[in-house]
């Protein structure tokens, strides 16, 4: 049996095909906060006196962006808080929010829980019921980015971190390039910034960490997860990318590195070629930025009658 790659500890936990490594609990710890706070160092995501707004579904990689950006606040160089959107999914949000909770009280961290229901006087249960919808995620996507961006004002918060990881990244990266869709492609970064003062920037702390790590990681600190899958998770194609990468890594370990390395190179180039500086005005009904009369998040309101 091997051991450490690092300290010699017989113990070991993960063996990174990647690389070769081999590591104990402790090592691999260290390892993965060593290579987010190199992330956040090479991508300049935080300047002292930051206040970042994690948004904490409860999930893994939002309690471990909480968890790592947590020690930013220890030495006093970032002040956090978070936000928790309930969707309103009977028999699944719930206990994300228990979780999110616990968290931000552990670490006595300002919290929010907004709903769907109290922004927008309908919840996804409700939405699903109707006929013609245009999907769970597609609501679920738009109306948690209104929520994000009013919480971020809100709060005084001046970066936004989500819990992408390096599959999160990778599969957008092919999804997009394989159906053509450049506009996006163009927009998928370790960044997203806007010419609008009033969207927030948002950083992804965790890009280049593997999702099976970010699992790891959290069990390997005690963190308490919120495990179960939401029923309305559909089998989209951003699943098959998913099971292509996934199939893809067993003979080709660092695929999804280089993936994300190479794409990383062309992006400036593709961004100087495709991206537009969208003149924002504000939505006519709800007074946040959007580039048509209503937002879209508004758009669907009106849709549905709210
Ligand atoms: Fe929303 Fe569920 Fe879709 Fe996630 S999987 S975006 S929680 S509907
Ligand atoms: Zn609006």
């Amino acid at each position: 049996m091997e051991s450490c790659t690092k300290c010699g500890n017989p113990n070991v936990i993960i063996k990174r095909k990647a690389s070769g490594q081999a590591l104990c609990k402790d090592c691999f710890i260290e390892s993965i906060e060593k290579k987010v706070k190199q992330t956040i160092k090479k991508e300049n995501f935080i300047e002292k006196g930051d206040k970042v707004l994690v948004a904490l579904s409860g999930g893994k990689d939002s309690v471990v962006t909480l968890e790592i950006l947590n020690s930013y606040v220890k030495r006093h160089i970032i002040e956090l808080c978070a936000v928790t959107i309930d969707e309103g999914i009977a028999g699944y949000r719930e206990e994300g929010v228990e979780i999110a909770k616990a968290h931000a009280e552990r670490l006595g961290i300002p919290h929010k829980v907004v709903s769907f229901k109290d922004s927008f006087g309908i919840d996804l249960d409700e939405i699903m019921k109707r006929e013609n919808h245009r999907g769970s995620c597609t609501y679920c996507g738009v109306f948690r980015r209104w929520i994000i961006n009013r919480a971020a004002r809100e709060f005084g918060a001046t970066k936004i971190a989500t819990g992408h990881n390096l599959d999160d990244e990778t599969q957008a990266i092919l999804m997009n390039y394989l159906e053509g869709n450049m506009e996006n492609l163009a927009k998928i970064g370790p960044k997203t910034e806007s010419n609008s003062e009033m969207f927030t920037v948002k950083i992804k702390p965790l890009r280049e960490i593997p999702e099976k790590e970010i699992g790891l990681y959290a069990l390997a600190k005690g963190l308490d997860i919120h495990l179960a899958g939401c029923p309305y998770a559909q089998e989209s194609f951003r699943m098959e990318i998913s099971n292509i990468l996934k199939d893809l890594s067993k003979d080709h370990p660092t695929i999804m590195y280089s993936t994300l390395r190479g794409f990383d190179k062309i992006r400036p180039a593709i961004r100087r070629e495709l991206e537009h500086d969208y003149e924002f005005d504000r939505c006519e009904r709800c007074g946040e930025p959007s580039s048509n009369r209503l937002c879209r998040a508004c758009t669907f309101l009106e849709e549905l009658g709210k």
